[in-house]
């Protein structure tokens, strides 16, 4: 064996144990981040695996001597990146003529619809079919021949979660395909289609005073609103319940929870792509998503020690449960209470985005391109939170 041959060998010795040593790391940080802090006082500035409460003491050792060697910040990124694989952000950019529409069956007769867009929600059962958002509207005979892949019976009602296109697009036509319930003597005419349910704030958003030009069709907006807090409908065997949020991703949001299937329809209140989007314009807040997460984790329940129970629909991304949830109010929680202190602090938005207080999650939900950047979202819950503050002062 050769001097050369012997130092290479070595050297790979050398690099596997510094691979051995990195996953090491990366596993008991990531340990780290899985297990997050309590609900509510998360410390606003701290790094979170110094604040994370239940962590096992020796863990917690370990992790806090490999962060003071490594540096903090580069392993929360790694592991956040490490954590999950980003769900493709692909479909954002893709011609919506080459998506497909994919079912998912969630479980009782609840099924989850996945194309361009935010994801649809389906009920169905004996009565017909009920529909939790429409997609664009492009995508509407997919979504019609995906339905009728799963049953032939009408479409009676469409539910919208809020006002955004990715959402309610497909309504017109949709709702065409369909008929709603009607009977004795409400007259011809009454049986023209699936009826639109949302808060009014959704029929606000999608109508115009009067003379001016409404940012959709007519066909398209809800047939039905309601204004207070929850709204009940008993439909296919199964009671359903649609939950105002008010000021969350906009001023119109509504969780569905279908209580017999045990399935929630989140719209845009959750997402698992990005940061929550917050339409300032449309009267999103970020302590309104913060709310409306906190109700989702007290509507839903964990199966025993594993993954499952009440199944939760995103807006955007991958199906999920409770734990999913969790980890993303936490990250949410964390974030608005890092922004909150440098906002306390008297920072101007500049100084708040150059004191990058989404680093160790830029890996997972950051954006430097696209419709919902990191810098967008750190100066909406900027922009959030210095009102608050100038409102109490
Ligand atoms: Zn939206």
């Amino acid at each position: 064996m050769t001097a050369k041959s012997t130092k290479s060998m070595k050297s790979t010795k050398k690099i596997v144990l510094f691979r051995v040593f990195r996953a090491f790391v990366s596993f008991v940080a990531w340990g780290g981040l899985r297990r997050a802090p309590g609900d509510k006082g998360i410390g606003s500035g701290g790094l979170r695996l110094g604040a994370c409460s239940h962590v096992s003491g020796t863990r917690l050792a370990v992790t806090l001597a490999l962060t003071a060697l490594l540096g903090a910040r580069g392993v929360g990124a790694r592991a956040a990146r490490q954590n999950r694989p980003g769900p493709t952000r692909v479909q954002l950019n893709q011609s919506l003529d080459t998506v497909d529409v994919h079912v998912l069956h969630v479980q009782g007769n609840v099924y989850m619809l996945v194309g361009a867009g935010g994801n649809i929600t389906l009920q169905v059962g004996d009565e017909g079919v009920l529909l939790v958002d429409t997609s664009f509207e492009q995508m509407s005979d997919k979504v019609v021949a995906a339905i009728r892949s799963l049953s032939d019976k009408p479409i009676r009602y469409i539910i919208n979660t809020h006002a955004h296109p990715d959402h309610v697009g497909g309504n017109a036509p949709i709702a065409k395909s369909g008929a709603t319930i009607a009977g004795g003597n409400m007259g011809v005419g009454a049986n023209t289609g699936a009826s639109i349910l949302a808060h009014e704030n959704v029929l606000n958003r999608m109508t115009a005073p009067t003379g001016q030009q409404a940012p959709t069709p007519a066909a398209a907006w809800p047939t039905d609103t309601y204004f207070t807090r929850k709204k009940e409908l008993f439909f296919n065997g199964e009671a359903i319940e649609i939950i105002h949020q008010p000021a969350a991703h906009t001023d119109g949001d509504s969780l569905v929870f279908f209580r017999r299937s045990d399935v929630l329809s989140s719209g845009d209140l959750f997402g698992t792509i990005t940061y929550p989007v917050i339409d300032l314009e449309r009267g999103g807040n970020i302590q309104g998503i913060v709310d409306a997460l906190n109700t989702i984790l007290d509507i839903t329940i964990p199966r025993d020690k594993q993954e499952g129970g009440t199944y939760v629909i995103p807006g955007h991304g991958r199906l999920c449960d409770e734990a999913d949830v969790l980890e993303y109010r936490d990250m949410v929680t964390i974030i608005r209470d890092r922004i909150q202190d440098l906002v306390k602090k008297g920072m101007t938005l500049e100084q708040v985005k150059a004191a990058r207080p989404t680093l160790d999650y830029d890996g997972r939900y950051g954006a430097k391109t696209g419709p919902w950047t990191t810098d967008m979202f750190i100066a909406a819950v900027y922009r959030n939170l210095s009102a608050a503050k100038s409102k109490s002062q």
